[in-house]
């Protein structure tokens, strides 16, 4: 199957979270039904998250025996599930038979925000980054991506515009988003949608590495938040830790971030900067930072400690290299912000989702070989 493909089963039914609005109508045209019973369906989805035809009450008994023989509501199984005391919760969510990813949710007083996956693994191959060392598997379609907003959602209680336990969504677990472009935006489009989960714009944020055309190609399509994974603000240092930053080093990735907030004058960009122990926590790395935020005015840097995973050569910053670092950027007028690092007891911090991933690019060997080596040297 493509990645652009629906999800089928053995039936061939199609799977109703594959489609957006559109997708939707235009798949009850080809059953010979109105526009307005597919707009129907779709707040029973995403409103009630019923998943049963049967009890779509509203729905005529023949229309619901037509849905019955063509299609099914299939959100990912929950393979586990498990809840931190600070109220974090983490899914790890079933997508094939060898394949899972992880959805995780970070409840704050003033608002609950869900992280999810875009792909199975990541080939981008970030340094510090533990989804990095399981290898890519595939894209995710359509369904798998919203399934694991509707899967917290039903969990959780979420009503769509009455109680709602997800007020933000980040495209920032597994995977670079941009690089499973249609599936995401699709996906993304049912967020926003208010027969869908209805959030703002504001509210539903990707983030990039910093694939530079598909910035320009999403500012064009869709109306969201964008966030830059940058983690270094010179571009020795930025290619050793992502190293997409060879193909679009920063002048190309700050080109596409003003030509972002030229399309969008009312919004803002937040640039990830994920601080690791004397590797981009000095004093010259936030000179360097803040003379680059200058040509990115009213954009913000969101400070990560950085969390350790098992083999990894870099370390998190002391509290005191990461209090001056901020207070640096602050003084210099970049707005800044610290993220506290949340569900430390269930591994849900950010560069963390680890999920289950069948690698085709061989990395797991690799890093295993490195851990190895590494464990041989130390003996
Ligand atoms: S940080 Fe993001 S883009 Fe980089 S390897 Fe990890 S998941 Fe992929």
């Amino acid at each position: 199957m493509t990645d652009q493909a629906v999800t089928t089963i053995a039936t061939e039914k199609v799977n109703l979270l594959d489609f957006d609005r559109q997708g939707l109508r235009d798949f009850f045209a080809q059953l010979g039904e109105k526009p307005y019973r597919a707009e129907q369906v779709m707040k029973w989805i995403y409103h009630r998250l019923e998943d049963n035809f049967e009890n779509m009450t509203d729905v005529g008994k023949a229309l619901r025996a037509k849905l019955e023989a063509s299609c099914y509501v299939g959100p990912p199984k929950t393979l586990f599930d498990k809840g931190a005391a600070d109220g974090t919760h983490k899914w790890l969510l079933g997508m094939d038979g060898g394949n899972a990813v992880e959805a995780v949710y970070i409840p704050e007083p003033t608002r609950g925000t869900l992280c999810v996956s875009s792909q199975v693994g990541c080939g981008l191959n970030c340094q510090f980054c533990s989804t990095a060392t399981q290898g890519f598997n595939r894209n995710l379609s359509t369904s798998e991506v919203i399934g694991q907003m509707w899967v917290a959602a039903k969990y959780l209680g979420n009503v769509t515009h009455q109680n709602r336990r997800i007020t933000n969504v980040v495209m920032m677990g597994m995977g670079e988003p941009l690089l499973n472009f249609d599936n995401v935006v699709k996906a993304m489009s049912l967020m926003r949608d208010d027969l869908g989960f209805g959030l703002a714009s504001k509210r539903v944020t990707l983030s990039t590495a910093g694939m530079v055309p598909m910035i320009d190609k999403l500012s064009e399509v869709i109306d969201v938040s964008l966030a830059v994974s940058l983690h270094a603000a010179n571009d020795e240092l930025r290619t050793e830790l992502v190293p997409l930053n060879k193909r679009y080093p920063i002048d190309e990735l700050v080109g596409a971030c003003r030509r972002w907030l030229e399309r969008k004058p009312r919004t803002s960009i937040t640039f990830e900067y994920t601080l690791m122990k004397g590797v981009n926590d000095q004093p010259e790395h936030a000179r360097q930072l803040i003379k680059l935020m200058r040509r990115l005015p009213n954009c913000k840097v969101n400070l990560i400690p950085f969390n350790p995973f098992p083999g990894t050569r870099f370390e998190r910053s002391g509290a005191e290299t990461i209090r001056a670092f901020q207070t640096q950027l602050l003084n210099a007028n970049v707005l800044t912000m610290l993220r506290r690092t949340r569900g430390d007891d269930i591994d849900a911090a950010c560069g963390q989702l680890k999920g289950q991933v069948l690698d085709r690019t061989r990395r797991q060997a690799e890093f295993r070989k490195r851990l190895e080596e590494g464990a041989s040297h130390a003996a």
